[in-house]
């Protein structure tokens, strides 16, 4: 997968619309975490000093269609000027006669931040004529949203077939570390695979069957899979529907030869409650009244042992209910053990980003993936149309 890039685009004095991810939480009037406004800058920044003329444009929470004072830039647009240390002239629309007016009297190195592109029903419905429109306010697109790359959206998708297009740096980065996972990954290639549901990781385990040497399940979806092995599971989640789906990809795994590591040890409780007490479970059954809460210390040793050797590793999906401390464990230990690894490792999935942040590892993390679903998708190896758009 090779994309255009923003480094081979000439910006010099060319009206540029960047595609943003400014969906950022905001409490009274103001920006609550600006992560994602500081993960543009490198690419917004760049393209000013090249003396371009840029538009921004993102969503902002669901104002379903309709324009609101609500779900208005303005809190972001003030923020977004603090980050960037330079005039942000909000515009008073998305597309519309004012909004070229101001697009076409941009000077090289000014910043226009368009309205909310959601304001308008025709950008989730990737309309044309509104991609058109779009797109008529510059010359350039360029993609920096990779958190809503797995949705074709107009400002995603649409505008690409209207300008040239290119890859900003926080895609490219995200595709440079991901597709090698997909197409030639360094073996031994370790994933480790958690969180709520077998339903909701079915796909992406399918497809790692493809390229990984070892899968490691851990969190919620791991006893389903031990249900199917004739172990008991008490009262750990289990989605019964799943029994199948979760007894055939053992079966594939063995036929293609990729080891599948499951918990064999647990820390449980009796209540699904932050100060449940922590029952340790030293063997792979659960007592009946106990639901499986977090991997044991023996299950993290394992999987640490697989980390040691592994060349290349992805992790999506938390070890257990990190969000309680006395659950948190598992999880904490296993993003260590990935953060002295030398491999390549990548994680992905909002809460296992949520987790490597809370335990203050994301610098040992060759990448960490700023898109949840947009991550996931690409590990099941879709196509994502946002990427698609910027390929050559
Ligand atoms: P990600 O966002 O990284 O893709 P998921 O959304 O699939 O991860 O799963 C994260 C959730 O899974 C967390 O809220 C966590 O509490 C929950 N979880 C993990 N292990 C368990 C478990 N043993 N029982 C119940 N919930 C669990
Ligand atoms: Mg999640």
């Amino acid at each position: 997968m090779v994309l255009n890039t923003v480094k081979e685009a000439d910006v010099k004095g060319k009206r540029v619309l960047i595609r943003v991810d400014f969906n950022v939480p905001v409490k009274d009037g103001k920006v609550t975490d600006n992560t994602r406004i500081k993960a543009a800058l490198p690419t917004i920044e760049y393209l000013l000093n090249e003396g371009a003329k840029l538009i921004v444009v993102s969503h902002f929470g669901r104002p379903k269609g309709k324009k609101s004072e609500e779900f208005s830039m303005k809190p972001i647009r003030a923020e977004f000027e603090k980050l960037l240390g330079k005039k942000v002239k909000l515009a008073g629309d998305v597309i519309g006669p004012e909004v070229e007016k101001e697009a076409e009297n941009l000077k090289e190195g000014e910043v226009l931040l368009l309205e909310n592109a959601r304001f308008y029903p025709e950008e989730e419905k990737n309309d044309a004529e509104f991609a058109k429109k779009l797109a008529s306010l510059a010359d350039i697109y360029v993609n920096d949203a990779f958190g809503t790359a797995h949705r074709a959206h107009a400002t995603t998708e649409g505008v690409s077939h209207y300008l040239p297009s290119y890859a900003g740096f926080l895609i490219e980065k995200e595709v440079k570390y991901m597709a090698p996972l997909l197409e030639n990954p360094e073996h031994p290639f370790v994933a480790i695979i958690g969180g709520s549901k077998v339903s909701s990781k079915i796909t992406v385990l399918e497809s790692l069957l493809n390229t990984c040497d070892v899968i490691c399940i851990g969190g919620g979806m791991a006893y389903t899979f031990l249900k199917v092995l004739g172990h008991k599971i008490g009262k750990s989640l289990y989605e019964e529907d799943y029994i199948e789906t979760a007894k055939n990809f053992l079966e594939s795994a063995k036929k293609k030869g990729v080891k599948v590591i499951l918990p064999v040890d647990h820390i449980g409780a009796k209540e699904f409650k932050e100060d449940a007490e922590r029952i340790c479970i030293d063997g792979v059954d659960i007592p009946d009244d106990v639901m499986g809460m977090d991997i044991g210390p023996k299950t993290v040793e394992l999987i640490n042992d697989e980390l040691k050797s592994a060349k290349s590793v992805v992790w999506n999906g938390p070890m257990g209910v990190f969000e309680f401390s006395s659950f948190s464990k598992g999880t904490e230990d296993v993003a260590k053990a990935l953060a002295d690894s030398s491999a390549i490792s990548v994680v992905g999935g909002g809460d296992s980003v949520a987790a490597i942040n809370k335990f203050g590892l994301a610098d040992k993390i060759s990448h960490v993936s700023t898109g949840g679903g947009a991550s996931l998708e690409f590990l099941e190896g879709k196509t994502l149309p946002g990427i698609k758009a910027l390929e050559k």
